[in-house]
């Protein structure tokens, strides 16, 4: 195992620790630039706490070094700890540590990682069996950082967004539910101050103070416009009030404005925000969940074989319209139908069950070419009047108007002989799965298209 340390004091670092084991020191310019192989692990410190730091970021900035195990000479504030993989303390547990974590890196195809942010931060997380946790940092704008995600590389300006990204494509999903946050509407920061202000003329100048209501002639007011002389009387009507209950009570309305003097049960509160000055009404904050994330089984495919998002996007050069048209257009088609039952159409869904799989045993490249057949020969079966949507990665639509029950089976059953011609030499082969709907007779009163394809997929997916 080769190992590199950067650091100021070294005195400490054993350069013979052992058969099997090579320990050199490296220059900073070295590491970052001249370094002709990847060293299996480094130790990493540094004159003072900011320099550590500094090289840290750096290291996992490159995209050659981003998932090198790092051990610190000295520990750094919390901040780090999902960015480094431990301090250094004795060489047979640096071993154990890097090894298993440049295991699951020899697993990975690095070409895909490189390319994308994503990919980056799906493979760290993947080497080193963790998940993405948020840091609380009271001063920042969102109170929670990332700093894995700042940490592998430029941060997309919207952090959280990024990651809500990577949930709706199903290669991450919350874990542990650590907080609730709630954000300026206009500038989504968190600091917000909560004050009670005047809801007839939004002043901030309100005060609480007691209230009296006159029976005699009804009238409300603070109760020292009534004290005159040390006594109580009405400034209204004059009344001399005498006795709580007979004469005068304590309505409900307890605060009152100083600027335009209404008086008022409850004051309005507004979060105002210490950042952008923006007065937000409290309903309107955007609300912020804050969870720790957890690779799927999908996102760890990805960390190891690089994205298949493209595999399936090979299907979307049918007569392809996105799945918001599709759903209109069937809604359409399920209207017309009610009306003229003797218009009959039909629909075809059609699974791919097994890329993730495939893609495992046979490389992307392999199964991309399997894909792209597979859309040539069933682009040649379908008619130009047939449309056809994906509803998620690997559930393929067709809707075929004027189409009879017969004349759905009988395309079915062609399109199903089509992973055939897929067949590899080991024999492995696009595993196809479809159902088969034809309106009116299938059809339930009242489904929308939406519904309809809801149940369709539970059937597929079986
Ligand atoms: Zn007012
Ligand atoms: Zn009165
Ligand atoms: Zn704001």
């Amino acid at each position: 195992m080769n190992i590199l340390y950067i650091a100021q004091d070294n005195a400490d670092i054993d350069e013979h620790p052992g058969p099997g084991l090579s320990v050199s020191a490296v220059s900073e310019e070295n590491l970052f630039n001249r370094l002709q192989e990847r060293p299996d692990a480094l130790i990493v410190g540094g004159d003072t706490e900011r320099q550590t730091e500094e090289r840290i970021k750096g290291i996992r900035r490159n995209p050659r070094l981003c998932l090198t195990p790092i051990f610190l000479k000295t520990a750094l504030p919390a901040y780090f700890d999902s960015v480094h993989d431990g301090i250094f303390t004795t060489y047979p547990d640096l071993v154990q540590k890097a090894e298993e974590i440049n295991g699951r890196v020899r697993d990975m195809n690095h070409k895909d990682m490189m390319e994308s942010q994503d990919y980056t931060l799906l493979a760290f997380l993947y080497s080193r069996n963790a998940d993405l946790l948020p840091y609380k940092s009271p001063l920042s704008p969102q109170v929670y950082l990332f700093p894995l995600v700042e940490a592998l590389g430029d941060p997309p300006q919207e952090i959280f967004r990024w990651i809500t990204g990577l949930v709706e494509r199903g290669l991450l999903a919350p874990e542990r539910l650590v907080d609730r946050i709630r954000l300026c509407q206009k500038c989504e920061w968190s600091h917000l101050n909560y004050v009670d202000i005047c809801p007839a003329c939004q002043s901030l100048n309100i005060l609480r103070v007691p209230f009296i209501h006159c029976f005699t002639c009804g009238h409300v007011a603070p109760q020292d416009k009534f004290l005159t002389e040390g006594s109580m009387q009405c400034p209204n009507c004059r009344t001399k009030l005498r006795h709580i209950g007979s004469d005068y009570d304590r309505p409900m309305e307890n605060y009152s404005c100083l600027e335009c003097s209404q008086s008022f049960v409850d004051p309005q509160i507004i979060a105002h925000c210490a950042h952008c000055d923006w007065k937000n009404n409290p309903e309107d904050l955007i609300q912020q969940v804050i969870t720790t994330f957890r690779l799927t089984a999908k996102g760890k495919y990805s960390a190891k074989l690089g994205g298949i998002d493209d595999i399936y996007a090979l299907l979307d050069n049918l007569n392809y319209v996105n799945p918001r048209h599709f759903m209109v257009m069937l809604d359409w088609l399920l209207l017309l139908c009610k009306r003229y039952p003797e218009d009959s159409f039909s629909i075809i869904g059609i699974s791919i069950k097994n890329a993730i799989e495939l893609t495992a045993g046979l490389g992307k490249h392999k199964v991309s070419t399997l894909v792209d057949t597979f859309a040539r020969r069933l682009r040649e079966l379908i008619r130009t009047t047939d449309i056809t949507t994906r509803t998620s990665e690997h559930n393929l639509w067709l809707v075929l108007p004027k189409t009879s029950s017969a004349g759905c089976a009988v395309l079915a059953k062609k399109i199903m002989t089509l992973q055939d011609m897929t067949k590899q030499e080991d024999g492995s082969m696009l595993e196809l799965k479809s159902i088969t709907f034809t309106a009116p007779e299938d059809s339930n009163n009242a489904e929308t298209a939406e519904l309809l394809i809801a149940r369709l997929t539970v059937f597929m997916e079986e």
